[in-house]
């Protein structure tokens, strides 16, 4: 049983009490993702890998998941001027993993990953760890470790070269394309309908960005390049790639040794 909010408190609270036990906060967005694709692929699928590794660690939680991130960008996600895109001012965003942070560190919780689903989410989620790793300073814990992460990260050249034969164009025009499609197939296939795929070259922009936005640069699908070739095997292959560099990366950063309390 991964999912923290599905425990009863007592139970958390041993889990917890257990050294080294680790939390993951999955912060997605909600977000439109083109016609073929539900809005939520950045919650479900840092959400579903953060699972999966949790899985396989043992003691380690998994957190409800952000389901808001930071404003889709033009250039990254199709812009926040497209329907049902909806979402929070960067200070909402990083105060809210602070308070988040807070909790668990309240709770006992000394070990967190931020696993990121959205790209444009990245330095909002640095900025709220520096401010709880301050706030937990200057209470004097100082035993507090937190690893950031963007899942897509651990998508090895290889597996890139594997799944994107024809070329990459880069993880930022990678909004509703390949991956997450594929990811999406794998995962949650009834939230994919891939007849409605819209086959269009990959989005191209300016090297910079004029505001307010020219909505005529998004792609009228609202996909920065062609999911065409999304497959559900390649979404299983993602997976694998994720969660094992991911499993191995914890493992790695957060090694079982004693969970030693130092106070200032
Ligand atoms: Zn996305
Ligand atoms: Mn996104």
């Amino acid at each position: 049983m991964a999912q923290m909010a599905e425990l009863d408190w007592m139970t958390y609270q041993s889990m917890v009490e257990t050294p080294g036990c680790l939390i993951f906060l999955p912060v997605g967005a909600l977000e439109q993702h083109g016609p073929h694709m539900s809005m939520n692929p950045d919650v479900l699928i840092p959400q579903a890998i953060a699972t999966a590794v949790t899985d396989r660690l043992g003691n380690a939680l998994v957190a409800p998941p952000l389901a808001y991130g930071y404003k889709s960008q033009q250039q990254s996600g199709g812009g926040n001027h497209m329907p049902g895109t909806t979402s929070l001012d960067g200070q909402t965003l990083c105060c809210t993993i602070r308070d988040l942070i807070r909790e668990f560190v309240r709770h006992g919780i000394r070990r967190v990953v931020l696993m990121n689903g959205h790209y444009e989410n990245s330095m909002f989620i640095v900025e709220g760890v520096d401010l709880a790793i301050r706030e937990s300073h200057h209470i004097g814990i100082n035993n507090l470790n937190i690893m950031i992460l963007s899942y897509w990260d651990f998508v090895s050249d290889d597996t890139i070269g594997q799944l994107y034969p024809d070329g990459f164009t880069g993880w930022d025009l990678e909004h509703g394309g390949v991956m997450e499609t594929s990811l999406m197939m794998h995962l949650y296939p009834e939230l994919v309908d891939i007849s409605k795929i819209v086959d269009h070259e990959p989005a191209q922009f300016p090297p910079y960005d004029m505001f307010p936005v020219d909505p005529s640069l998004t792609p009228a699908s609202g996909t920065l390049s062609s999911a065409k070739n999304a497959t559900r095997e390649k979404g299983k292959i993602l997976m694998e790639v994720c969660v094992n560099g991911i499993a191995e990366a914890v493992r790695t950063k957060f090694a079982p040794v004693p969970h030693v309390s130092v106070s200032t």
